[in-house]
């Protein structure tokens, strides 16, 4: 049993939504020719599922977070692809790819072969047992990188009101499952190994401001330890026992611990850096009739110098599509033309209760913070943010509730590496302090 297509998108995640319109757009295909090979339904924005989600009033619910609406750019929904002639393979599994003979073979034992591949399986989520702690499969233990896991989180936060959760993990996850979870009216312990939350991107004074304003929310942070072990009872944690020795009862838990690129169907066919598939500045890996794109793709970056770089942010997505799209389309075109590395500046972003932030580049050097750290008073919007400084230059910038415009700038300001005495006049013309107070 088999099918050929000329183009294939394996995973069906964000990167591969955009890829669709892009190639959409582009008209590079005709009927039949292109499928996306998915084990989950339609491309979504995956965001969605730690912020909207989980909200305990009008939660989003597809179809109305399907790519590309958080581009603000058309919703694809599954008559979208019928209508663009796009095959969708959904609910299907690859379970093994030989990139020798261009196939694939999915849990159904169909064989998918392809002329080119576009490689976008993302990232799943580190499970406890990989750090020799056991009881995932508890029933109220809750992961989340897929809406299978934000149904399950769901369910165990409906039934958990009013009771206590422990968030294992400090990153963008378990701050915003914490901020879902208190919207839900359940008490939350967080607990990481780490000195302060989001410990690989905050510096000591951002974290203090999040980790306060949380407090201020119930939130209790149990912090440089870790969990040892899970006590379990029919089937349920009934809580967490630390290394320090304390014993956090729990309701329920989600681990945010980290995640890891979905790279090994290619182990051994294609080279590997930084944990994904290497690519060139056009998304091709090591095999000339592949592509890979998204959390997957590791690649190198202009604004670093050309550093082979590996992001697992929903913009590196979209825009690491469009340039594979682009590259297979117009093999002679801009792509091909502007040399080895992406122009690509890292994007990253956050909402968490009012509160929404936004980081660009790379948070290398001296962070030197702006704006009013202070707890805002009822109904205020803070303001604030760092910049990290390498060589007199501009490397990165963090900015909390900065205003479209204000974003731009640091944006900006980090695309075109300013010299510090630059954004120093620049922010203070928008109202932004400088304070230089490391
Ligand atoms: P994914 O979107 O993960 O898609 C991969 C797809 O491939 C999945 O559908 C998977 O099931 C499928 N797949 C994998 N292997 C196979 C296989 N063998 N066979 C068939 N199908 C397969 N980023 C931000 O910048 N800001 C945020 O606020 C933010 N919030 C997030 C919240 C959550 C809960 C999560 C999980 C991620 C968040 N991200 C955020 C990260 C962002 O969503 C990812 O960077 C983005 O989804 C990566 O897109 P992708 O297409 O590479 O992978």
């Amino acid at each position: 049993m088999g099918r050929a297509f000329v183009y294939v998108v394996l995973g069906g995640g964000v990167a591969a939504g955009y890829a669709a319109l892009e190639f959409a757009r582009r008209g590079g295909y005709s009927r039949g020719e292109l499928c996306i090979i998915s084990e989950e339904v339609a491309p979504y924005e995956r965001p969605a599922l730690s912020k909207g989600y989980l909200l305990p009033e009008d939660p989003s619910r597809l179809p109305k977070f399907h790519t590309c609406v958080g581009a603000n750019d058309e919703l694809l929904t599954t008559k979208w692809y019928k209508e663009q002639g796009i095959e969708l393979v959904l609910g299907t599994r690859v379970i093994s790819a030989d990139v020798r003979r261009k196939t694939l073979l999915t849990a159904t034992g169909e064989t998918i072969s392809y002329k080119t591949l576009i490689i976008a399986t993302g990232a799943r989520a580190l499970k406890l047992e990989e750090f020799g702690i056991s009881g995932s499969d508890a029933a109220n233990i809750c992961y989340l990188r897929n809406l299978e896991d934000a149904d399950k989180l769901v369910n165990a936060m409906s039934s958990c009101s009013g009771g206590n959760a422990v968030v294992i993990g400090g990153g963008y996850i378990g701050m915003e499952c914490a901020a879902a979870l208190v919207t839900n009216k359940i008490k939350v312990t967080m607990v990481f190994p780490e000195k302060h939350c989001m410990g690989r991107l905050f510096t000591p004074k951002i974290a203090e401001f999040y980790e306060k304003y949380y407090a201020a929310k119930g939130v209790v942070f149990v912090k440089g330890t870790a969990v040892k072990s899970l006590e379990v009872s029919d089937g349920k944690v009934a809580a967490a026992i630390l290394r320090d020795g304390r014993r956090l009862p729990a309701d329920m838990v989600v681990v945010g611990i980290g995640a890891r690129a979905n790279t090994g169907l290619f182990d051994g066919q294609l080279a590997m850096e930084r944990g994904g598939i290497k690519v060139n500045g056009r998304m091709q890996t090591s095999d000339a009739a592949v592509y890979a794109v998204g959390d997957v793709a590791a690649f190198p970056v202009a604004l670093l110098g050309g550093d082979v770089r590996r992001f697992e942010h929903v913009d590196c997505a979209r825009r690491t599509a469009r340039r594979a799209i682009e590259a297979i389309l117009e093999p002679s075109g801009g792509a091909a033309e502007e040399g080895k590395a992406f122009g690509y500046l890292p994007y990253f972003y956050s909402r968490v209760f009012a509160l929404s932030w936004q980081f660009y580049g790379d948070n290398a050097g001296e962070a030197v913070h702006f704006g009013d750290f202070s707890p805002p008073v009822a109904g205020g919007k803070p303001k604030f943010g760092a910049c990290w400084v390498s060589g007199g230059r501009v490397a990165g910038a963090f900015i909390e509730g900065g205003s479209p415009e204000e974003n731009e700038a640091m944006a900006s300001a980090v695309r075109s590496r300013a010299a510090i005495a630059d954004l120093a006049a620049e922010l203070g013309s928008r109202g932004l302090g400088f304070a230089d107070e490391e």
